[in-house]
């Protein structure tokens, strides 16, 4: 499937695409569902002229079609579940954590979100009968918080060879929140050559935050942060590959963000997301896992712990 470029759509040259793109139309789709009059407003071109390059997007635009149901039960029986460590978790998500589907962790610092993407990482690469996917994984890190020296506990604590565990873990840092979304097209290429079935960025939602301040800027990141999350989607729906996602809670009232136990990204993370857990510290070390909306299973807690072996019960 090679990308169409604004050029493909027919009747837009160069000299009409440079247009469209500074006018913010960067992408076929948004020219696709424009109004004639705001397209020929903005990008200083004739109505009628506008109306042929919209019907020309639409021509372009994947805009995709129905499946019957039969097709997708036939893809859902393909879905597998990766083992938390911990069985308690494991059966509050109704076994694991489901391919073809964005699981969202969300906690405030230290709530150990980053604790259990190392766990998952190291048990996707175990093989099908202990829980695990047998597969590599993906790791999109924007707060340079992956350490391999965790990796290798929680390798030692399972019995597996702690460096060819590494060697299938691949790590990119992104340094803001473009390159963190080109990354999952990057991640789209790998995952052609080598079997990848967890993809995990931890953080979502951190560059966004420190990048799209103030009300502004709101509708622009919502935008960009849906994008993403459909690309993310995309790759769990072409790879029956799991997704994980991180996103940080404040601890204190923000002016800005406001409730403290409200992920960032609002409504855009947690309609696309399609397992939302709330992270939480609980007593003598323990941690609590609460699962906040799921289409097949009820909400409910699960108690787990965090120890230098890694998430256990
Ligand atoms: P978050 O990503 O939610 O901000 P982390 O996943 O980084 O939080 O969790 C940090 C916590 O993980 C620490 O407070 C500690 O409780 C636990 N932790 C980290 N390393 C170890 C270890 N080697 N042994 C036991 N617990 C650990
Ligand atoms: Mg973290």
């Amino acid at each position: 499937m090679a990308e169409k470029t604004l050029e493909d759509i027919p009747g837009v040259g160069p000299a009409i695409a440079e247009k469209l793109r500074e006018a913010g139309y960067t992408e076929i789709m948004a020219i696709a569902v424009a109004a004639p009059s705001d397209l020929a407003e903005t990008c200083e071109i004739g109505e009628k002229k506008a109306q042929d390059i919209i019907e020309g997007a639409k021509l372009c635009a994947d805009i995709g079609g129905f499946e019957t149901g039969d097709a997708i039960m036939q893809r859902r029986a393909a879905v597998t579940k990766l083992t938390t460590g911990s069985d308690s978790f494991n059966q509050l998500i109704g076994g694991g954590i489901e391919s073809q589907s964005i699981t969202e962790l969300f906690g405030e610092f230290g709530s150990c979100k980053t604790q259990v993407c190392f766990q998952l990482a190291v048990n996707a690469t175990l093989p099908e009968d202990r829980g695990g996917l047998d597969s590599d994984v993906i790791i999109i890190d924007t707060e340079n918080t992956f350490r391999p020296e965790r990796i290798i506990q929680m390798c030692n604590y399972l019995g597996v060879d702690p460096e060819a565990t590494l060697k299938r873990i691949h790590i990119a840092r992104a340094f803001n929140s473009q390159h963190q979304v080109l990354l999952v097209d990057k991640a789209m290429d790998l995952a052609k050559e080598i079997k990848v079935r967890l993809l995990i960025v931890d953080s979502l939602t951190s560059h966004f935050r420190a990048e799209f301040l103030g009300r502004g800027s709101l509708a622009e990141r919502q935008q960009i942060l849906n994008r993403h999350m459909h690309d993310l989607l995309n790759f769990a729906t072409l790879n029956n590959a799991a997704i994980v996602v991180t996103n940080q809670v404040a601890a204190k009232p923000d002016a800005f963000f406001g409730d403290p136990t409200r992920p960032i990204g609002g409504h855009v993370v947690g309609h696309t997301a399609t397992f939302r857990i709330y992270l939480r510290k609980g007593k003598a070390g323990k941690r609590i896992a609460r699962l906040i909306d799921s289409p097949n299973m009820p909400e409910g807690e699960a108690v787990f712990s965090v120890t230098e072996d890694g998430i256990k019960d």
